[in-house]
């Protein structure tokens, strides 16, 4: 059996705990060597108060997995390819499309893996999904992400400054999953923003979008939902429709539910980065990022209420 590929998790916040160290702690494939934490680190592993630290360390680590908030992860995750490691990147991969792309140059120059992760595509309806609509012709789609932003990212300062997405932090999640199931190209035709008085990123956004030029796609992303939470895609096509809701967690076609396993994101996720790097392969997908990017260059921008958290 090949040993566990040693990874160092940087940045310890809310997905590293509940996500990235329950997974890599059910590992076979990895176990945490070290961390990067300003605050604290994880029990029993080496922590060190930032990147630099730990490359200058002896510390044996192959790999480093980013859980930081996007500004300031490309920086390091140079770093880190310089240093000859294997990079995994939370979504979004980065503040910009371009920083990514030659991140991606520079690990594929090297023979090292990149993987930007997008976990919302390993729910358990994303794969089902796919397959049932790539011979379809798609009528129209309707993506509806609306979440209560005081209860998923309290006192998240990080999100409403500039490169922190605002509502399109988790609106990339349904462009993630959008990119991938349906059978064509999306692209922006236009975008409203709407942007607190006190913030820099939106709060809400409606998009239009084209799916092969057909202008048939529409989003709404909006921060402000309380109550039932909604993350859904509803696909009409030339057959039945198709609907997945709860982020890819359930899927229904025609209205009946489809059976699916249980979503299990996170351990997908690094099953994957496990593989990349044994095929020494990157996988860099700007899709979702490029379509945000092209919503923040065509926004009509309109200032909302001041954001209190
Ligand atoms: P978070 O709770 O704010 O944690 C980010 C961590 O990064 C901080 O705890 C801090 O860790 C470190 N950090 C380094 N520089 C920082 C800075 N300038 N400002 C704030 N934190 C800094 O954020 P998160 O929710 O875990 O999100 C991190 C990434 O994961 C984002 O890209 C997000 O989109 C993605 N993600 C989040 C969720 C979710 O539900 N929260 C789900 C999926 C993906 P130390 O204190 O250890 O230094």
């Amino acid at each position: 059996m090949e040993r566990k590929i040693k990874l160092a998790l940087v940045g310890i916040g809310a997905i590293a705990r509940s996500q990235h160290i329950p997974v890599l702690a059910a590992s076979g494939d990895f176990s945490l060597a070290a961390t990067v934490s300003r605050h604290e680190g994880v029990e029993g592993v080496a922590n060190f108060p930032d990147l630099d630290a730990l490359l200058a360390s002896d510390a044996a680590v192959d790999a480093v997995s980013f859980c930081t908030p996007p500004q300031g992860r490309a920086a390091m995750a140079r770093a880190a390819l310089d240093a000859g490691l294997h990079v995994m990147l939370e979504k979004p991969p980065g503040e910009t499309v371009e920083e990514v792309a030659a991140l991606a140059r520079m690990a594929e120059a090297k023979g090292l893996t990149l993987f930007a992760s997008w976990h919302s595509r390993e729910a358990a309806g994303i794969e089902p999904a796919r397959a049932w609509l790539a011979d379809k012709q798609i009528k129209a789609v309707r993506i509806v992400w609306k979440e209560d932003v005081r209860v998923w990212h309290p006192g998240q300062e990080w999100i409403w400054q500039p490169g922190g997405l605002g509502v399109f932090d988790p609106g990339i999640n349904a462009l993630s999953i959008a990119t991938l199931i349906l059978p064509g190209a999306l692209a922006v035709e236009a975008a409203t923003l709407l942007i607190p008085s006190n913030c820099q990123t939106p709060i809400a956004a409606d998009l239009r979008l084209t799916l092969d030029g057909a202008p048939i796609v529409s989003a709404e992303f909006d921060w402000r939902q309380t109550g039932p939470q909604s993350w859904d895609i509803v696909v009409e096509t030339d057959a039945d429709p198709l609907v997945l809701a709860e982020g890819g967690g359930r899927l229904a076609i025609a209205d009946a539910p489809v059976p699916l396993g249980e979503t299990r994101e996170y351990e997908g996720l690094y099953r994957r980065f496990a593989a990349l790097i044994h095929a020494r392969a990157c996988d860099v997908d700007l899709a979702p990022l490029r379509l945000v990017a092209d919503a923040f260059l065509l926004a009509e921008r309109r200032t909302t209420d001041a954001f209190e958290d």
